[in-house]
């Protein structure tokens, strides 16, 4: 097999692009050593939805189902630096999957991989934005390896938001998002609950509301379910994301050896814990049936908590 095909093998879906917009090496936590320095950079995507039957009750994020893919993803890198190494002998090819501060997907974007959404995230032809990214640095040129591995330079991909944000429309990413994180200027992260979920401390109010509104304990896939190129994607996932899904998170399964492997383990137990209480019905006493709020109207004792402040208009 030749070494395109190995690659071919390993990697789904992968581009190659020159360094010049990244960072030194030395800023990263790389899993091997770099005798770089590096020239260009092989960016590979990993998809990973599954279907939906796959994920009964689920209340975590799609891709923290399987096990924890940074294993999964770093196993394949480091076997296609291997057999990169065997074709290039002195080269060195080390890997990175969430581990350094590298700018995965605007690599990818460059590499031919996607172009990023209006949801922030990479979207690919195949398989939509569910895919994880990985990369790998090489000391030699890029124009070498593409010419080695018979990989022209990627021409430029269409506007995959094209359709759905033209003129005054709100595209369905932005109308999806509960928590306003995306704005027509751009994507605020501080605001979304993907990155929320993973912050530690005190949860806001607000935030625990929207968490148990969306049902999620880690993550947030909402923009993504809506998007017309995400329904559309094409269902491929590695082999490694089909087994040991976990797609719910309860309270009995916070023991170290359940959190061994998983994504959602890494800000640690407590954090868990506070999440899966903001998706608890709150402990406050129950109102009499018969009770009046300030403006006369019967409260029934089922109804919703009062909500302090509306969201943000994602708009
Ligand atoms: S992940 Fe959720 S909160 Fe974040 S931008 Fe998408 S829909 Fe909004
Ligand atoms: S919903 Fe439309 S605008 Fe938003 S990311 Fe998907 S394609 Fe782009």
């Amino acid at each position: 097999m030749d070494l395109a095909s190995r690659l071919d093998a390993l990697l789904p879906l992968w581009g190659i692009c020159a360094w010049d917009a990244s960072l030194p090496l030395r800023e990263t936590r790389a899993p091997a050593p770099c005798p770089l320095p590096p020239a260009a950079c092989l960016v590979a995507a990993f998809p990973y939805r599954l279907p939906e039957a796959c994920y009964p009750g689920r209340n975590l994020s799609r891709y923290a189902v399987p096990p924890d893919y940074h294993r999964i993803v770093g196993a394949r890198l480091a076997a296609a630096g291997a057999a990169l190494a065997e074709r290039f002998p002195g080269a060195a090819f080390p890997w990175f999957c969430d581990n350094s501060p590298l700018p995965e997907v605007a690599l990818a974007e460059q590499a031919g991989l996607g172009r990023r959404g209006c949801h922030h995230l990479l979207i690919t032809e195949r398989f939509g934005s569910w895919v994880f990214l990985g990369t790998l640095a090489s000391s030699l040129p890029a124009a070498e390896l593409r010419l080695a591995l018979g990989r022209p330079a990627p021409g430029p991909l269409p506007d995959p938001c094209e359709n759905c944000a033209a003129g005054d429309r709100v595209p369905p990413c932005r109308r999806a998002c509960p928590a306003g994180a995306l704005e027509a200027g751009g994507f605020r992260r501080e605001r979304c609950l993907s990155f929320l979920s993973q912050r530690k401390g005190d949860l806001d109010s607000r935030t625990a509301l929207l968490l148990r509104r969306a049902g999620t304990v880690w993550g947030c896939d909402l923009c993504q379910e809506a998007c017309p190129r995400g329904r559309a994607a094409e269902l491929a996932p590695l082999p490694e994301f089909t087994a040991g899904l976990r797609p719910r998170l309860e309270p009995d399964c916070l023991d170290p050896a359940s959190l061994t492997g998983r994504a959602y383990a890494w800000r640690g137990r407590a954090v868990l814990e506070r999440n899966l209480s903001a998706l608890e019905p709150r402990s406050t006493p129950r109102q009499p049936a018969d009770q009046k709020n300030s403006a006369g109207d019967k409260i029934s004792a089922d109804a919703p908590e009062p909500i302090d402040k509306e969201p943000p208009s994602p708009v």
